[in-house]
């Protein structure tokens, strides 16, 4: 089988020496760490979770391979590997070797791929239903005529004309399934396909010996009508999955291939340009209706722009001179011209693209252990349907064969290993639609089932949008002087209190104060030297260090009530204090609210000061809060609340700054704003600027949850049903065909209830 894949396969993969190539791999392949490269691949061949599994082994295998993932559900694969040790297109041979074909990733490849399977199956299951109708036809008199009616000849012709029938639908419409069980059994593993093909084959050879030697039953009809049965139910599984894999895919297609670019800004004439020949600094003109290519800025017009595509908020948000616009936005109203800033993978939408694989390339544990299960599941059915075959034999030897060819059938455990990915897939395209953003496999499990949420306040519970309300500064130091130190030191700071402040988002020569050195204290402040003379901004707790000595009253006492107030000292002497206040994101009071009313327990951990805490945790009704903390405090904090694992804690807070929080809690849900995006590393991030959208993204994982037990559920009562009755020989194996396409179906029915649109 190989070799004549390896003929089929594009001329690229030919050479596929090309894989290696940088500027090929460019689209596709990103560098991880030293020396480490990660290819999102698509699989084309994957037809079950054992080959899955397959691939998996195989290529983890070779050395130098670091890591590989594939998704059922996607068919896609992402594999990471050290380059210095094994190259790519030594990988991708390894996977054309045991019989798959694997292809750079993109949404078009994926597509025609998905195409080409549709048509295939189409083929196969057309063979199958004419052969099977046919097959039929001849039985059928078999079946109405009454003793002696038939001549023993005609009975012969009718036999054998059935045979001639069934055998393109046995070699080629249930080919697939041979190939399948017997790559399975090449490899010492039992898969799905080993029963049917058990079945179909024994019920297909009894059925020619009979035909040849003019004796005992023949099961041609049974055969044809199981085949095609089967062939539906997979085709319709195909279909279901097809689809709920598409909204994923669409990420992709959204950028237009070409777009116009101002030969010379502000001169108003324009060329065509591929947008993959666009660079950051370009000025393009985005016409109403056209997708906005790369991120950039409005330079000119004044317009709308619908962002659901990356932020679930459907609403048009409104777009002037300086507004900054996002690639795969729609603009909706006039015509716009924009500077370019980021563009290719660089973009926000390359960020949430390369997150949503990464969860579509992970597989979480749920499913892991359905298949494994599945597996322990056909050997005992292998062993279940021999001895139902030896009581049989002794029972009433005529019926031995098709009562186990049933058994093989009926419960061959399809559903037990859909039920997960079918309903995780669609529901992680539901939430991605909502703007919940899952980016690894565990997380709808661990959302739905965390008993506690600790809460980041700053630009979590709170927008970040500070604004400075206050200022006091100690006797004998000027005020403006004061202003331009703590805005000089918060120069290029991402923390909200540097917008606050107003300090100029780079550091820029020149202007204010000369500030040397500058450190960031992540939860703390900042640091740098004044003239040699170190100087810090900062909670009380960081600048207090450093001055010496506690804060006197007169800079202490807070004016604005829940305003957050930072400090300005050096060595001995407080200089001034800043007081700031920000405005709660909306929908926070909502998630709270609802937390509560499903027995969640809620919690705030902060860096800010007590009052700033505490006036937040009022508004939302919050009784648990502690304020003053550090990266570390917060750590060991949510360490404590997890109660040595009893306890699933879900933490929310801001991407960059909570980093080891988020990652010390069983799932993190993490900020999504700011272009610091491809940086996060939380299992879910939130590109709706709306505490709402997590809400509804908790309440849609719940009920990913429950679909995904009523699945399994079913998939196990059916099998419990169906063996027992195919072992009493009340089944015959057309009925078993049905019974398992159903079961199949049904798990894949069930989970696209999760579809939000
Ligand atoms: P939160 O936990 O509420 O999100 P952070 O951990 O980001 O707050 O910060 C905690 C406190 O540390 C802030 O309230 C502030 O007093 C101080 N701080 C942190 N970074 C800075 C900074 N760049 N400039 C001034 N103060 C800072
Ligand atoms: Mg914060």
């Amino acid at each position: 089988m190989p070799e004549s894949r390896r003929e089929a396969l594009p001329a690229e993969l030919q050479e596929v020496g090309l894989f290696d190539h940088v500027d090929f791999q460019r689209s596709f392949v990103r560098s991880v760490g030293e020396g480490e490269r990660e290819a999102s691949l698509i699989l084309e061949g994957i037809t079950c979770s054992a080959c899955v599994w397959l691939n998996e082994q195989h290529v983890a295998r070779l050395p130098g391979v670091k890591a590989i993932d594939v998704n059922y559900a996607t068919r896609r694969a992402r594999v990471r590997w050290d380059d210095g040790v094994v190259r790519l297109s030594e990988i991708l041979a390894a996977i054309q070797a045991i019989g798959y074909r694997a292809y750079p990733y993109d949404a078009e490849r994926s597509e025609q791929i998905g195409q080409r399977e549709r048509r295939s199956a189409l083929w196969r299951l057309f063979v199958a239903g004419f052969g099977m109708m046919q097959v039929m036809m001849y039985a059928l008199p078999g079946y109405l005529a009454k003793d002696g009616e038939m001549t023993a000849d005609i009975a012969g012709l009718m036999r054998w004309a059935s045979l001639v029938l069934t055998i393109p639908v046995v070699t080629y419409s249930a080919a697939p399934f041979f190939q399948r069980a017997w790559r399975d059994i090449k490899l010492r593993r039992l898969g799905m396909d080993v029963p049917v093909a058990l079945g179909v084959g024994a019920a297909f050879l009894a059925s020619c010996w009979a035909t040849v030697t003019g004796g005992g039953e023949v099961y041609f009809d049974s055969v044809t009508m199981f085949v095609f049965f089967l062939l539906c139910g997979r085709f319709l599984e195909m279909l279901a999955r097809q689809r709920a894999v598409r909204g994923v895919e669409e990420l992709g297609k959204v950028i237009p291939a070409v777009s116009e670019r101002y030969l010379q800004w502000p001169q108003s004439e324009c060329e065509r340009v591929p947008v993959m020949k666009l660079l950051a600094g370009d000025v393009i003109r985005v016409r109403p209706g056209e997708v906005v290519p790369a991120d950039g800025v409005v330079v000119e017009g004044q317009s709308e722009a619908n962002e659901s595509l990356l932020t679930g908020e459907s609403r048009p948000v409104a777009k002037g001179p300086g507004s900054e616009v996002t690639g795969g936005s729609i603009n909706i109203g006039s015509p716009l011209a924009i500077r370019l800033e980021r563009v290719g993978e660089s973009t926000r939408l390359a960020a949430i693209r390369l997150l949503m694989e990464r969860a579509a390339s992970e597989r979480p544990r749920l499913v892991e252990a359905a298949d494994r299960v599945a597996s322990w599941f056909i050997l005992a059915l292998l062993v279940l349907s021999a001895i139902t075959g030896a009581i049989w034999l002794s029972v009433d030897p005529g019926r031995a064969l098709w009562v186990c060819v049933s058994v093989l059938v009926v419960s061959c455990p399809c559903a037990l290993s859909l039920a997960t990915p079918a309903a995780l897939t669609v529901a992680t395209d539901s939430l991605a639609r909502l703007g919940v953003l899952v980016t690894r496999g565990h997380a709808i499990e661990a959302l739905s089932g965390a008993r506690r949420f600790v809460f980041d306040k700053t630009g979590t519970l709170t927008m970040g949008l500070m604004a400075l309300a206050d200022q006091r500064s100690a006797p004998g130091v000027e005020p403006a002087w004061a202003l331009q130190v703590a805005r000089s030191l918060e120069e290029g700071s991402e923390h909200a209190i540097a917008a606050g402040l107003g300090a100029p988002v780079s550091v820029v020569k020149g202007g204010g104060p000369a500030i040397q050195q500058r450190r960031s204290f992540t939860g703390g402040g900042v640091e740098g030297l004044l003239d040699g003379k170190p100087v810090r901004i900062g909670n009380a707790q960081f600048v207090g260090e450093l001055v010496g000595c506690r804060v006197p009253e007169s800079l202490g006492t807070t004016s604005t009530a829940g305003a957050t107030t930072v400090f300005l000292g050096m060595k001995g002497q407080w200089l001034a204090a800043f007081q700031l206040t920000d405005t709660l994101r909306p929908g926070s009071a909502d998630l709270v609210a609802f937390l509560q009313t499903r027995h969640v327990a809620v919690t705030i951990l902060s860096g800010d000061g007590e009052a700033a805490v505490a006036a937040v945790a009022k508004d939302l009704g919050v009784n648990d809060f502690a304020a003053g903390l550090s990266p570390q405090d917060k750590h060991d904090a949510v360490t404590k609340l997890q109660d040595g694992g009893q306890c699933v804690v879900a933490m929310v807070g801001d991407g960059v700054n909570d980093a080891p929080v988020l990652a010390r809690a069983q799932v993190s849900v993490a900020m999504g704003g700011g272009t610091a995006l491809a940086r996060n590393q939380a299992d879910v991030v939130l590109l709706n600027e709306d505490m709402r959208a997590l809400k509804r993204g908790i309440a849609l994982a719940t009920r990913t949850v429950a679909v995904t037990r009523q699945n399994l559920w079913w998939a196990f009562a059916y099998n419990f049903t169906a063996i027992p009755l195919a072992m009493a020989g009340w089944v015959t194996p057309w009925m078993a065909g049905i019974g398992m396409s159903a079961s199949s179906l049904l798990v894949v029915m069930n989970a696209l209830r999760l579809r939000s649109r």
